[in-house]
């Protein structure tokens, strides 16, 4: 769910809708920053009094201590910090704005202190780092800032090709490895959660059997009201500004799609995904790679 367009109202309902359907976790994200909406605290405690599961994806630069409070006091699951390299200076490069590094440095420091001031497990405090041709080299470091800042889970995710100029080169794919391996071994040592065996056997080794069942479980809600199957997906299934989410989700168009996946016929938007090569059994994995412009 990504905020800013739509009313307070708005939201309210859908995500009383959405605990009406059986929905279990409610991922608030932004095309921006989701913290810009003043009435974040009030979206968050609609979806923790239904009783699903809240994720809040941030960059952390208006995480403040009140609202850190607030979310240890609902129990809230996950805060998922956006931080694409373990220092300053490659932090602060690749976000463009010099001391971003300190301020996302410093909410993870305040959530960890916070809980531990509550006694408090959750928010479980997850770090999520993409890795690109700027920050492969020191991506093992991710592991030693988690650590640092009391983080629980640590994923990678790859670059979906924007920028040209951060896409990974393909000299640089062993190095990345192997980093991958050290980041797997420092997360074993402090008892981290990391997803890193489960990203390599997708974007090395992916199984005939991988399916991806997005268009069964997943939706994105966009700011304007759009639902789109997937979050690199523009093919728009409705608005919810003029059909309930449950007459979209059980549509004609949503259907379609469905039955594409059923026959193995995927939409072209899938083509970049970790998914896919496990979803087309017939592209060798070079061929995959390279689509996937990792190597
Ligand atoms: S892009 Fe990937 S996750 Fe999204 S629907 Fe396609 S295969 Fe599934």
């Amino acid at each position: 769910m990504y905020g800013s367009e739509l009313s307070t109202e708005r939201y309210l309902s859908l995500i009383g809708e959405l605990a009406s359907m059986g929905t279990r976790r409610v991922h608030v994200v932004g095309g921006g920053e989701p913290l810009l909406r003043k009435d974040i605290l009030e979206i968050m405690t609609s979806i923790k009094k239904y009783g699903m599961e809240g994720v809040l994806t941030t960059n952390g630069t208006l995480f403040s201590e009140d609202l850190i409070r607030e979310m240890v006091k609902l129990n809230w699951d996950i805060a998922m910090f956006s931080v694409d390299g373990p220092v300053a200076d490659v932090y602060d490069d690749i976000r463009g704005v010099d001391g971003s590094f300190d301020k996302v440095y410093s909410a993870m420091k305040t959530l960890s202190r916070v809980k531990a001031e509550y006694c408090a497990v959750k928010p479980l405090l997850h770090i999520h780092c993409v890795i690109l041709n700027m920050n492969f080299m020191i991506i093992d470091e991710m592991i030693d800032l988690a650590h640092d800042v009391g983080a629980n889970i640590v994923t990678f995710d790859k670059y979906y090709p924007e920028y040209e100029e951060l896409i990974l080169r393909k000299e640089d794919v062993s190095i990345t490895l192997k980093n991958l391996q050290k980041a797997y071994e420092k997360a074993q040592r402090y008892g981290i959660y990391i997803n890193v065996e489960d990203f390599l056997s997708l974007w090395l080794k992916p199984s005939p059997n991988t399916r991806c069942y997005w268009p069964w479980l997943y939706a994105d809600i966009d700011p304007n009201g759009d639902i789109l199957p997937c979050c690199f997906s523009h093919d728009v299934m409705g608005n919810i500004k003029r059909h309930s989410f449950r007459q979209i989700w059980d549509g004609e168009k949503y259907n379609e799609l469905r039955k594409l996946f059923k026959k193995k016929e995927l939409p072209d938007f899938c083509e970049g995904c970790t998914l896919y090569p496990g979803l087309i059994n017939r592209i060798p994995l070079g061929k995959v790679l390279h689509g996937l412009r990792l190597a």
